[in-house]
């Protein structure tokens, strides 16, 4: 029994731990409530196309990423092929910036778009990164939980001090301020590009995006960006069929209710469907708040006053269906257009299109373009709960000032749409379970707020909500590490003189 563990939701971060856990040997299930795995990360079916639900850019395949590395752990072969382009920017000012993969030509790009005043920006913010990533990759155990995790960090540290003395006081410093430290009297387009960019990477802009948290963050375009055939929805689904290949078993439509912890300290979880199932490890890919709810008076301290946050995030979803002749050859398939400030709401929007010769993902001659926004969930909730009519009119128009900001990117797309489907705050919850519809984690604004994957005796989360936050890189990481533990954990369990359960 104590190997048996029970993994609530086959997001990216479920499904990576689980997957692990399956290789190790561990009989695993995963529960999933939806129909298809992925979470903000799936691809759902209508009308003929596969829309990528939430996100669209995958980044870690680069040899050494860590999205190659889980891949080869696990004997997938990830159905990508490399981006040249990681995106196109749309500044307010009309200026377009093509982040290129390549790193000449990302410096030739950005000499012309920010001039050479930006130069020691981007040094800081590249050489940063690159010490970052490389520990990242080898896993951060951040916060640290255990003597072990103590161990580790410190062990981390004394490898940046060996290797980069020099830069451990600058690097300590950005561990308690913002980005905007660096950016100092930039002028105003660098200073939109950074805050649109950390607006998506880090769930804040520079004046309270951590600074460390924001060099790793700002460097996605360099870290092995690619196209999904497909969909983003097959990474999840390569995911689910490696838990399945390593022994263990993904069940769908198994919305779980409720997690009782028995005298026996073995956990019994129900689903909507009546059907039960006894674990001795159960992983949480949900948030903290929806954790704590699951689990009810058996919840641990570590989740006693875990309650939707205030800060972060919904978004609003306009899924298109386009015709292909509409988008011009050679077009990037990501584009971010900053209209104006505030960002969100509209004014600041992420488009992407599906590859022009992925048949499985739209109609022949078509195309699927997947639009999101940050918005406020709270002001969605008011309306649905308080007014039916206004939150449909509030939908309208916003469906509205959303393919305005499009048109900026690929011009004639209104006319061009042969199905909009618009999706807010209330359909995420509908759709990913997530509470109110929070996504994207906690804004990155302090390093010290992160929560650590143990949750209490054999409780573990995983998801956006740890470190190190959101992405399908980063989940995919926390999984890691949760899996890590757990196995570990396990075996000392074994080992231990008088363990019986
Ligand atoms: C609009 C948007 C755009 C994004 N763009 C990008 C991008 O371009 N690139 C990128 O890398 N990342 C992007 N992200 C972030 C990325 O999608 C997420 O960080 C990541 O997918 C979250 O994974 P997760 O492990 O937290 O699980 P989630 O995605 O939250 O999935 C959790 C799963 O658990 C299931 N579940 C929840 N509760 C229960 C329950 N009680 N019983 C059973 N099942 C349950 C849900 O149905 C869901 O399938 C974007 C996110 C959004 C919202």
């Amino acid at each position: 029994m104590i190997d048996r563990v029970v993994v609530v939701g086959a997001g990216i971060g479920g499904l990576t731990a689980a997957a692990l856990l399956a290789k190790a040997g561990l009989d695993v299930t995963v529960l999933e409530a939806h129909v298809y795995p992925g979470g903000c990360a799936g691809t759902f079916y209508h009308q003929g196309f596969r829309f990528d639900a939430g996100a669209t850019l995958a980044a870690g395949f680069d040899p050494a990423g860590g999205m190659t590395r889980l891949g080869q752990a696990l004997s997938i072969t990830w159905p990508v092929e490399p981006a040249e382009v990681a995106m196109r920017v749309h500044l307010p000012d009309g200026a377009r910036v093509t982040r290129w993969a390549d790193p000449a030509a990302w410096q030739a790009e950005r000499l012309a778009a920010f001039g050479s005043a930006a130069e020691p920006f981007w040094r800081w913010q590249e050489s940063t990164a690159d010490r970052l990533w490389s520990l990242a990759l080898r896993g951060v155990p951040w916060p640290p939980q255990n003597p072990a995790d103590l161990a580790r960090l410190a062990d981390t540290g004394l490898q940046l001090a060996v290797a980069a003395p020099a830069h451990l006081p600058g690097l300590a410093l950005d561990g308690l301020r913002p980005v905007a430290t660096h950016l100092g009297q930039a002028a105003s387009r660098l200073r939109q590009y950074v805050d649109g960019q950390l607006l998506i990477s880090a769930q804040a802009t520079s004046q309270h995006a951590n600074a460390l948290y924001g060099a790793a963050a700002l460097d996605m375009p360099r870290r092995g960006v690619a196209h999904v055939r497909g969909g983003m929805g097959k990474l999840a689904e390569a995911l689910a069929d490696a838990v399945r290949r390593h022994g263990g078993r993904v069940h769908y439509r198994q919305r779980v209710t409720r997690v009782a912890r028995q005298r026996s300290g073995i956990y019994r979880i129900e689903t909507g469907k009546d059907a039960l199932f006894e674990a001795g490890t159960v992983v949480f890919n949900l948030p903290p708040h929806d954790a704590a709810g699951l689990l009810g008076e058996d919840a641990p301290p570590s989740l006693h006053r875990a309650m939707l946050p205030a800060d972060g995030w919904g978004a609003f979803m306009v899924y298109v269906g386009l015709d292909d002749a509409v988008v011009p050859a050679g077009l990037p398939l990501h584009h971010q257009v900053l209209v104006r400030e505030p960002l969100g709401e509209g004014n600041s929007i992420f488009l992407s299109l599906s590859l022009s010769d992925d048949a499985a993902r739209s109609p022949a001659g078509q195309r699927a373009l997947t639009i999101s926004t940050h918005t406020d969930l709270r002001a969605w909730w008011r309306l649905f709960e308080t007014d039916r009519g206004a939150y449909e009119a509030q939908k309208a128009a916003m469906v509205e000032r959303v393919l305005d900001a499009a048109e900026v990117a690929v011009p004639g797309l209104r006319s061009a749409a042969r199905l909009i489907l618009p999706g807010t705050p209330v359909s995420f919850q509908r759709f990913t379970q997530r509470s109110r519809g929070w996504v994207g984690g906690f804004p990155q604004t302090n390093l010290l707020r992160a929560w650590g994957p143990r949750l209490g005796p054999n409780l573990w989360l995983v998801g956006d909500s740890i470190f190190p936050g959101q992405s399908v890189l980063a989940t995919a990481l926390g999984g890691q590490r949760v899996a890590q533990s757990i196995a570990q954990g396990l075996c000392w369990a074994k080992h231990a003189p008088g363990q019986g359960v």
